[in-house]
């Protein structure tokens, strides 16, 4: 087992819902520990910065309005197997797919409003992590 850190965003859709209690409430007793956390709103600039791998993909524009159009949450999260283990419980990207107990099942809208964000992969991780945060951000 390794100690990763992984970036999660509680999205805007979440955010205006009232959610940021019950979703931090889940990472928490998931124990998953965290490192640095704060409210962000993102300008068009940086939304199609964080998604630029998805710049291609028909949904690109829809999908950047969208994390725009109201402040979002983000942390970064540690402990054993992270990355893998948060992705467990967000659920998957389609809330109509997603498991009964997971973040995305209890509070996602449709594929897009889907109320969290994760990193997939630890190379993605660390991107996305400086993304948001500077050293001096992350508590030890
Ligand atoms: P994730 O890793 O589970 O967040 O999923 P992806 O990396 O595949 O997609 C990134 C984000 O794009 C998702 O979390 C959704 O907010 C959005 N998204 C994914 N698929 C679609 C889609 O088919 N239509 C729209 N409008 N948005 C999508």
């Amino acid at each position: 087992m390794t100690v990763e850190t992984t970036l999660s965003i509680i999205k805007p859709d979440a955010v205006a819902a009232g959610n940021i209690g019950a979703i931090l409430q889940m990472i928490s007793d998931a124990g998953l520990k965290i490192k640095a956390m704060k409210m962000v709103q993102m300008s068009q600039k940086e939304a199609e910065g964080f998604y630029a791998v998805h710049k291609e993909r028909p949904f690109f524009g829809e999908l950047v309005e969208f994390m725009t159009s109201g402040p979002a949450v983000v942390s970064i999260l540690e402990g054993e197997n992270a990355i893998a283990r948060y992705r467990e419980l967000m659920g998957a990207t389609n809330p109509e797919q997603a498991e009964e107990g997971t973040i995305r099942k209890n509070f996602a809208t449709n594929i897009q409003n889907n109320a969290v964000h994760g990193s997939d992969a630890p190379e993605t991780a660390a991107v996305e992590t400086a993304y948001f945060f500077s050293s001096i951000e992350q508590v030890n």
